[in-house]
């Protein structure tokens, strides 16, 4: 056992996602991810459990921790209860602290997420918003995209959308002292810290 586990460990999830695993593989069998990638939570927990920095510093520079789509089927299935998909979040977010996502061409792409939708979310209230999904930038969207962009503010209100409106309603405003709360929380919780670490190195 080394000093990256203790710093796991210092992760409130930690306790919770690995308990003990026997390497059965059950979490790799339901995994969807590992079916697409060369991912393998069964590996991943294998590795954490060994506990020795070496592993767990090429794990942390790895790409596999960024394949995880969160989907938690593994939680379900786990005959010892573990939640590999909650353990990847807790190596994902000591990568970004540590600095070893820099290592990783998916841990970069993850950089420019954080970027983009925390950015999203201090500002406006929303992870996505459809007005900041401009499809000159996304051409990937296609030309239905294209076409919605164009013409949201006639369509979202037949669709039952409150755009940009005021009270309830998806797609509605929200008001300033909702978003100066979340940016609270943001401090609070250390997001903001992280954030400025992953996005401003
Ligand atoms: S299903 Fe659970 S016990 Fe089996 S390999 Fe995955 S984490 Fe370990
Ligand atoms: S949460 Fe991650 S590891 Fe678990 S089944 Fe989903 S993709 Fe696989």
């Amino acid at each position: 056992m080394g000093y990256l586990i203790d710093y796991l460990k210092q992760d409130v999830r930690f306790e919770e996602s690995l308990k003990a695993c026997m390497n059965c593989g059950m979490c790799t069998a339901v995994c969807p991810a590992a079916e697409f990638y060369e991912y393998d939570p069964r590996r991943i927990c294998d590795a954490v459990q060994r506990g020795d920095d070496d592993t767990l510093e090429r794990l942390l520079k790895e790409d596999t921790i960024w394949y995880c789509g969160q989907c938690m089927s593994c939680k379900t299935r786990c005959p010892r209860g573990n939640v590999p998909g909650e353990l990847i979040s807790v190596l994902r977010r000591a990568s970004q602290e540590l600095g070893y996502f820099h290592q990783s061409e998916k841990g970069e792409q993850q950089k420019q997420l954080m970027k983009t939708l925390q950015g999203n979310i201090l500002e406006i209230g929303y992870c996505v918003y459809p007005d900041r999904v401009d499809p000159d930038y996304h051409p990937e969207q296609g030309p239905v995209w294209q076409w919605y962009h164009r013409n949201i503010a006639a369509v979202a209100p037949k669709l039952g959308a409150n755009y940009h409106g005021q009270g309830a309603g998806a797609l509605r405003d929200i008001p300033q002292e909702d978003l100066d709360e979340v940016r609270r929380i943001f401090e609070v919780t250390g997001g903001m810290e992280l954030k400025k670490k992953v996005c401003d190195e």
